[in-house]
C-alpha cells in the first residue's frame, strides 16, 4: 500500500487540474444537485489497509455500479440458471439500449446494461420476501457497513424520468423474460440504483471480488472462486457500456461505472479501487475517473495484463 499512496496523490492533483470535458448526467434530475467538483479516490487492498484522497469519504448516488451487486446476489440464488436469462456478450450499444432485444427475443446481452439488470431484478424479486430489505440487508453484510442507504429522493427523481427503462421493461415483459409485476420490478431497480456509498464505502465492498478467501463478517462465503471468476470477466467485457473496451485497453482492470460518476475497479488478489468525479464523457463515464485510473495502472504497473 505504501507505494500506491505517492503514486495516487501526484496522480490525483494532475488530474484535478485537468480539463474536463465532461457532462454531470441530467437525465436523472436529482443529481444535478451535485457540485461537478467532486473528485475522489480510495483504494482498499485485500489487507483492508486503505488510503484516500479529495472527496474519498463523501457519498454518492452509485448508480449503475449496484449492478454488481444485484448480479452477486442473483448468482447465488437462481445459480448457472440464470444465464438463461441474460447473456454474457458486450453489446457494443449505450447502457439504455432497446435495440438488440427485438433480434434477441428478449434477452439482454448481459447483466450490466439496464435491459440485463432490469431481469436480474425480477430474477431477485422472484427469490426475495421483502426485496428491498433484503438486498440492502446483503449490501451491508458485504460492506460490514450499516450506513449503506436507498436515497428516496434519487429513486423518485428516476422514477418520474425512467422513461426508458419503463419501456424496456414492458418490452422484455412482452418476450416473457420478466415474470414479475412490472411497476414492482421497476421500483426495485430505481432504489437499487438509489444506494448512496462513498468512494471508501465502494472500494470496501467490492473486496469480494478480489480476495479469494473473503468471507462476511457473519462467516458467510459470498462466491465460489469461479462465480467471482465469470463475474470479474463480465465486468472486464461489459462493465463500461459501449466503452469497455476502450476501459481495458487503458485501464486493463475488471470494473463497472454509473451515471452517478462512480467507478470501481478491481484486480484480483490485489485490490480493490474507486473513483468518483460527477462529469460523463459522451459514453456515461466519469471522464476524469478512467483518466485516473489509466495513469494509476500505468505508473503502478498494476493491471491485470
Ligand atoms: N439508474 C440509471 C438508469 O437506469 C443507471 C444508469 C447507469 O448508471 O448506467 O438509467
Amino acid at each position: 500500500m505504501e507505494n500506491y499512496k505517492k503514486i495516487i496523490k501526484d496522480i490525483y492533483f494532475e488530474v484535478k487540474n485537468v480539463e474536463d470535458f465532461g457532462k454531470v448526467a441530467d437525465y436523472i434530475p436529482e443529481l444535478l444537485n451535485v457540485s461537478p467538483d467532486n473528485f475522489g479516490i480510495n483504494i482498499t487492498n485485500i489487507n483492508k489497509d486503505s488510503f484516500g484522497v479529495g472527496d474519498f469519504d463523501k457519498k454518492f448516488s452509485i448508480q449503475s455500479v449496484t449492478k454488481i451487486f444485484a448480479l452477486t446476489l442473483a448468482y447465488k440464488l437462481e445459480g448457472t440458471k440464470i444465464w438463461e436469462r441474460v447473456d454474457v456478450e458486450p453489446s457494443g450499444n449505450p447502457f439504455n439500449s432497446l435495440l438488440q432485444l427485438e433480434a434477441d427475443k428478449g434477452k439482454p446481452r448481459n447483466p450490466f446494461i439496464n435491459a440485463g439488470a432490469i431481469v436480474v431484478c425480477d430474477v431477485l424479486i422472484s427469490h426475495l420476501k421483502n426485496p428491498k430489505e433484503d438486498f440492502l440487508n446483503f449490501c451491508r453484510e458485504l460492506s460490514n457497513n450499516e450506513n449503506l442507504n436507498y436515497s428516496e429522493k434519487i429513486a423518485q427523481s428516476e422514477k418520474i424520468s425512467g422513461f426508458r427503462n419503463i419501456a424496456l421493461c414492458n418490452f422484455i415483459k412482452s418476450f416473457g423474460n420478466i415474470k414479475n409485476d412490472v411497476d414492482q420490478v421497476l421500483d426495485f431497480y430505481f432504489h437499487i440504483c438509489s444506494i448512496e456509498m462513498s468512494c471508501k464505502e465502494l472500494s470496501e465492498i467490492a473486496l469480494f471480488l478480489a480476495d479469494d478467501n473473503f468471507t462476511t463478517h457473519k462467516g458467510n462465503k459470498v462466491l465460489t472462486m469461479s462465480q467471482a471468476k465469470r463475474i470479474n470477466a463480465i465486468l472486464l467485457t461489459c462493465g463500461f457500456y459501449d466503452e469497455s473496451g476502450e476501459f481495458a485497453f487503458r485501464v486493463g482492470l475488471p470494473g463497472k461505472s454509473g451515471v452517478g460518476g462512480g467507478i470501481v475497479a478491481i484486480h484480483p488478489d490485489k485490490y480493490c479501487i474507486a473513483v468518483w468525479s460527477p462529469k460523463l464523457n459522451v459514453k456515461g463515464n466519469s471522464f476524469k475517473g478512467m483518466l485516473f485510473l489509466e495513469k494509476f495502472t500505468t505508473k503502478t504497473a498494476s493491471s491485470i495484463f
